[in-house]
């Protein structure tokens, strides 16, 4: 029996879903109401309209849900839908193929809904993936060394600084073979992009005869190898990373290119009130800031002299009033030596900028990393406006340093005069097994090996402190320095020991960030430090090419990872390696048979990454709220 059109009607109305059930109802119940008057097929459809059969029931419930698929996008196609309203067909038939139809129509339908929900999921990872991408993006140009300004254009610059020096021309015409035989002579290792030709002494390096005469008055009469190869490296605009022992000379390689550059900048166009800096020197301790803004202020007061335009130099350290400095910050000046807080300060008060910098030296740098100073370094970097010279020297080379420096410095040449973390060859380095409790007594004896002066290395400030007393009290001139002594103490203690008045300095690690002792016969380390500080603490002596004792105290207190790690450096420095650290067994080196590499992060050979006891140690510092001073160092 075919349907009435009225039902077919009433189907049509029905298949937009619950909203159209209702008006269809409503559409139905005035049909309904009009169909009480008439024909006999309004009977039925009046029936119907109140009782409908469940199977009709089923199909229309059916058709509504395939009419639903369709209203989601189903596709089906008309014919289909003529077929579901049952038009044309038998209605058996119809019940059928609409009860198949709509199975089609409803899978279609899950289909649909699932690809849709797939969809919506996957661009839900991918935005998720992107906000990640976003983050790492604005995290690595967080950590870059750069500017507020260049970050914020997106300029990287690609390109090295240009300067006007130039090597003379036969140092220039020199081969490549040559070069590289120059640099086996000298144990210099350089790498990089075009690395420019070494220079064997300061005439050819063009340095003015009045600092060439003065450098000769202090005993410094050829450049070291870092000289050699860094001065040439910086003098023609080159970003570096020098790697160097303690006592390789690297000051007067950071500091005579920028005195270079004050020179002719001055001369071009003097600098008036409120001018400069021209250059930066970024160290981590006072002390070691102060040294090298001595060592530059004698180089200016030299060159003024002799009639050479006069440069500038500022200090800006924590624990000394700037107003000292007044005149130096009236007059303008051309070099800025200073820690990291101060220098932030000075910055933020806008009591100079970073405008005309061009030149920046980050000294240490690797003591500057352990000493927390890394965020302040970014920060100082935000405050540049536009490409400077870069130059990074640092004794060990961990992987933190090589990150930085891959980050910020433009096609920057290597240089390194030694493996990194490895000492200095010009020191006798002996480890001696004392229990703990005969330390004290057999430092006394320990003290004879050499005439003074001698440092005495402990890595706890009460120990430090300790050992000046029983110094003290046996006679000997002793003064102590660690990080809780206030500036002018330290001042005195450092000047006291360098003028020879005092013959032991007891020191905790804060002394040993590059502190210019020049003269040292001895080191004795009372206790055994991670290795890296172990390299620069036996760096106080031996320096500039005479040969000096470092003496290490351990027992079994020692932490045996650093004994390995000490092991092996005494070995690679060709030193004795008494028999209770011969007998410590490596389980890496079994059957390896290649050659050790150095951990990532301390250059340690005893060890890989995750057993660096240095990492540990700061993990240690940073759970026990270790803060770091303005140098002034937290041991
Ligand atoms: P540094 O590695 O910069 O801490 O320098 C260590 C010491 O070596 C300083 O006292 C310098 O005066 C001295 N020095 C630097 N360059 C030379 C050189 N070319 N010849 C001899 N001594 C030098």
């Amino acid at each position: 029996m075919a349907p009435s059109a009225d039902t077919a009607n009433a189907s049509n109305h029905i298949q937009t879903g619950s909203v159209a059930t209702k008006r269809s109802r409503r559409i139905a119940d005035e049909d309904t109401e009009m169909m009480t008057y008439g024909d006999t097929s309004e009977e039925e459809d009046y029936d119907s309209k109140r009782y409908i059969p469940a199977a009709k029931r089923r199909q229309m419930e059916l058709q509504r849900i395939a009419g639903l698929g369709k209203s989601n996008g189903d596709g089906a196609s008309a014919s289909t839908q003529k077929r579901q309203t049952g038009e044309g067909s038998d209605p058996e038939d119809n019940e059928d193929v609409g009860v198949r139809q709509s199975k089609t129509a409803l899978l279609h339908a899950a289909r649909e809904l699932r690809e849709r929900e797939a969809k919506e999921k996957k661009s839900e990872a991918e935005k998720q993936a992107e906000e990640e991408r976003k983050i790492l993006e604005a995290h690595a140009a967080r950590r870059k060394l750069a500017s507020d300004m260049e970050l914020a254009k997106g300029i990287s610059y690609t390109e090295p600084i240009k300067t006007s020096w130039t090597a003379p021309r036969f140092v220039r015409e020199r081969t490549e073979e040559e070069n590289a035989r120059l640099r086996e002579e000298n144990h210099v290792d350089a790498d990089g992009l075009h690395v420019p030709p070494l220079i064997t002494n300061f005439r050819d390096m063009k340095i003015p005869a009045p600092l060439i005469a003065y450098l000769e008055s202090k005993g410094i009469k050829k450049p070291t190898p870092i000289q050699m190869q860094g001065l040439p490296t910086a003098f023609a605009g080159r970003d570096m990373i020098g790697i160097a022992f303690t006592g390789s000379g690297k000051t007067l390689a950071f500091s005579l290119p920028i005195v270079m550059f004050s020179l002719e900048e001055q001369k071009k166009l003097p600098y008036i009130r409120g001018e400069g800096p021209l250059g930066m020197i970024v160290c981590p301790s006072r002390e070691l800031a102060r040294q090298t803004f001595d060592g530059l202020k004698a180089m200016a007061e030299v060159l003024a002299q002799s009639g050479y335009p006069e440069i500038g130099v500022l200090l800006c350290i924590g624990g000394i009033s700037m107003a000292e400095q007044g005149h130096t910050l009236n007059k303008g000046f051309h070099i800025v030596v200073a820690t990291p807080g101060r220098l932030q300060d000075m910055l933020e008060k806008k009591k100079f900028t970073l405008e005309c910098c061009k030149y920046l030296c980050l000294d240490e740098a690797d003591r500057m990393i352990d000493m927390g100073f890394e965020e302040d370094v970014r920060n100082i970097m935000s405050f540049f406006k536009q490409q400077r010279q870069t130059l990074l020297f640092s004794a060990t080379m961990p992987k933190k340093i090589q990150d930085f420096a891959e980050q910020s410095l433009i096609q920057p040449v290597v240089v390194n005069v030694g493996r990194a973390g490895a000492a200095n060859l010009d020191i006798i380095q002996e480890v001696e097994y004392v229990k703990q409790e005969a330390k004290m007594v057999y430092l006394l004896e320990c003290l004879q090996k050499t005439a003074p002066p001698v440092v005495v290395f402990s890595d706890n400030k009460n120990e430090v402190d300790d050992i000046q007393e029983y110094l003290l009290l046996k006679g000997v001139e002793a003064v102590a320095i660690h990080g809780s002594k206030t500036q002018d103490e330290r001042e005195y203690a450092i000047k006291s020991f360098k003028s020879g008045k005092k013959d032991v300095m007891v020191a905790s690690g804060v002394a040993s960030k590059g502190l210019d002792f020049n003269e040292i016969q001895h080191v004795i380390n009372y206790t055994m430090p991670n290795l890296e500080d172990y390299v620069h603490q036996i760096g106080r002596t031996g320096r500039s090419g005479k040969t000096g004792i470092a003496t290490t105290f351990v027992n079994m207190n020692t932490n045996e990872q650093t004994l390995l790690d000490l092991k092996y450096l005494l070995m690679e420095a060709k030193q004795r390696i008494p028999p209770f650290l011969a007998a410590i067994e490596d389980p890496r080196a079994m059957g390896a048979g290649g050659k050790l590499t150095g951990c990532a992060v301390c250059g340690g050979l005893g060890h890989s990454v995750k057993d660096c006891p240095k990492l540990e140690e700061n993990q240690k510092r940073q759970t026990a709220g270790f803060s770091r001073g303005d140098g002034g160092g937290g041991y």
